[in-house]
């Protein structure tokens, strides 16, 4: 267990190549426990190809990224999410036919203590825990989330930048220890964008979330986010605090002045 207000995830030396292009070079970043650390860089600057080496889809040359004090390279996939966590993807990934609420639940379901071959003989013990799944999501994640009006709505119907948090309440819904949001507020207009980041913050300061996030919104992200780390090329070019970020002459010569 590490000490609180360290890094809850450590990326150390990472590099990853595919063929003969080189998308990570000896990338070293954290993210900080109780925070928002953002990852920002423009198009093919790695920030993807690093959300896949965290989440398993890829696995570097060489490096190590550790995950409260677990080594993740060593570890399957689909392990992650038992350790705590969660990730959103840049593309809506909602079911459009089913309703707010069933697709926060989905996902929560496999924590439920009760497995599908008990659930046929405790009938009434699994419907007990169903019901204290939803009145859990309710409290925690639908009503915290401002969902309430829509929670029985399908989402296909929804505006966008209500679909994004869903996908941010079903993320949530996980306890996670770790939500990892893949542009959260890409394709969002400046009040959408505003809203997000004022949820994002809530997950943080109230619940004590720990959120890794890429986008590429310079500005949203600079202020949402504790700590921001600048990738370019494949390596880390600054990394701080955002207005010591914004500051960064080689940031501003390398994204800010073309953003
Ligand atoms: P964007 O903001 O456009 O999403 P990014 O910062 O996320 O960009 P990556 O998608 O991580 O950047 O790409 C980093 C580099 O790796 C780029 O040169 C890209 O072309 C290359 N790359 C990424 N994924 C693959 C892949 N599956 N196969 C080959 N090359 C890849």
């Amino acid at each position: 267990m590490q000490a609180p207000g360290g890094p809850l995830l450590s990326v150390d030396n990472v590099s990853l190549s595919f063929g003969g292009i080189a998308a990570l070079k000896n990338v070293s970043m954290a993210a900080v426990e109780g925070k928002v650390t953002a990852i920002i860089g423009p198009n093919g600057a790695g920030k993807t190809t690093l959300f896949n080496a965290i989440s398993g889809f890829y696995r570097p040359q060489s490096g190590a990224i550790t995950f409260g004090g677990i080594d993740l390279l060593g570890r399957p996939m689909h392990a992650r999410s038992g350790y705590g966590i969660a990730r959103t993807f840049q593309n809506i990934a909602l079911f459009s036919g089913m309703t707010v609420l069933e697709n926060i639940k989905l996902g929560s379901h496999a924590r439920l203590a009760t497995n599908v071959f008990s659930a046929s003989i405790y009938l009434g013990w699994a419907d007990r825990e169903e019901r204290a799944l939803t009145e859990r999501i309710d409290r925690d994640v639908i009503d915290f989330l401002d969902l309430g009006a829509v929670r029985d709505h399908a989402t296909a119907g929804l505006n966008y930048g209500v679909q994004k948090r869903v996908e941010l309440a079903r993320a949530l819904a996980l306890q996670p220890r770790l939500m990892m949001l893949d542009e959260p507020v890409a394709g969002m207009n400046p009040a959408e964008k505003l809203e997000m980041a004022g949820y994002i913050r809530r997950c943080v300061e109230e619940r004590g979330m720990t959120v890794l996030l890429i986008d590429h919104d310079m500005e949203t992200v600079l202020g949402m986010s504790h700590h921001v780390v600048v990738l370019n090329f494949g390596s880390v070019l600054a990394a701080g605090a955002p207005d010591d970020v914004r500051s960064d002459p080689g940031v501003i010569a390398a994204y800010l002045g073309d953003d």
